[in-house]
């Protein structure tokens, strides 16, 4: 890949090169923040990071590990009573209470957008297009199809790869101005540096995550992460 951006002394510069990160263990105690220690998570973690996984498998992972993530990310959701007629008899069941909203931030958050489908069929995908500038890792919305009528006891915001942190602290941030009461962020990999930024920035949501890696590259690519995570889902290598 090429060079793209330059430093004030007109030497070639990396986004993050030079930049201070935290370790794993200064981000590990942080509130609000959950990864798993499920041992499927882990065998299939590790079949995702594979660079022989090729992109089907990839997406059918992706898919696998968002709706382990979503199963765990949901389970604080508030329920109401209902009444039903079970073929014995009447009885009073449970039902979620209030809308469920997922935002995937394209487009590497569509496959777990489509894992909290399969969980809860009934969420409401509200799609918001950010992209990261290369040089700078500023993110900037290029597409949002959130709804104007809002009524949601929760919306999940899901991208794969916490990295910088600068995606998922936008996307919370817009979802914040449209007033959701409850938000939460779902991603598949974090790097110490994005999760400090993104729990710092709005420590007032839940935050999900498989695995935490060790650091950030000169890029901002997580390591040893996985690659990119839209490319490696759909085949655009
Ligand atoms: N986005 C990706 O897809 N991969 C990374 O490692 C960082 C950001």
């Amino acid at each position: 890949m090429a060079e793209t951006n330059t430093s004030s002394g007109g030497r070639p510069a990396l986004p993050m090169q030079g930049v201070p990160q935290p370790s794993r263990d200064q981000v590990l105690g942080l509130p609000r923040v959950h990864i798993s220690t499920h041992p499927v998570m882990a065998h299939k973690m590790t079949a995702l990071r594979d660079k022989n996984t090729l992109p089907p498998e990839f997406y059918r992972l992706v898919k696998e590990i968002g709706a382990l993530l979503a199963y765990e990310a949901t389970s604080n959701l508030s329920l109401e009573s209902v009444a039903i007629e079970t073929p014995m008899e009447p009885m009073i069941g449970q039902r979620l209470a209030g809308g469920i909203g997922v935002t995937p931030i394209l487009r590497a958050g569509l496959g777990l957008a489509e894992a909290f489908r399969e969980v809860i069929p009934d969420v409401q995908v509200w799609h918001l297009g950010l992209r990261r500038d290369e040089n700078t890792l500023q993110a900037m919305e290029y597409y949002n199809q959130l709804p104007h009528r809002i009524d949601l006891q929760v919306c999940y915001a899901v991208d794969p790869m916490l990295a910088t942190g600068g995606s998922a602290i936008d996307a919370i941030n817009i979802l914040k101005r449209r007033g959701i009461p409850r938000l939460s962020y779902v991603g598949i990999i974090a790097a110490p540096y994005g999760l400090l930024k993104l729990s710092q920035t709005h420590p007032d949501i839940d935050i999900y995550i498989a695995a935490l890696d060790e650091r950030l590259n000169d890029r901002g690519y997580i390591m040893p992460g996985l690659g990119d995570a839209g490319d490696r889902q759909f085949g655009t290598l």
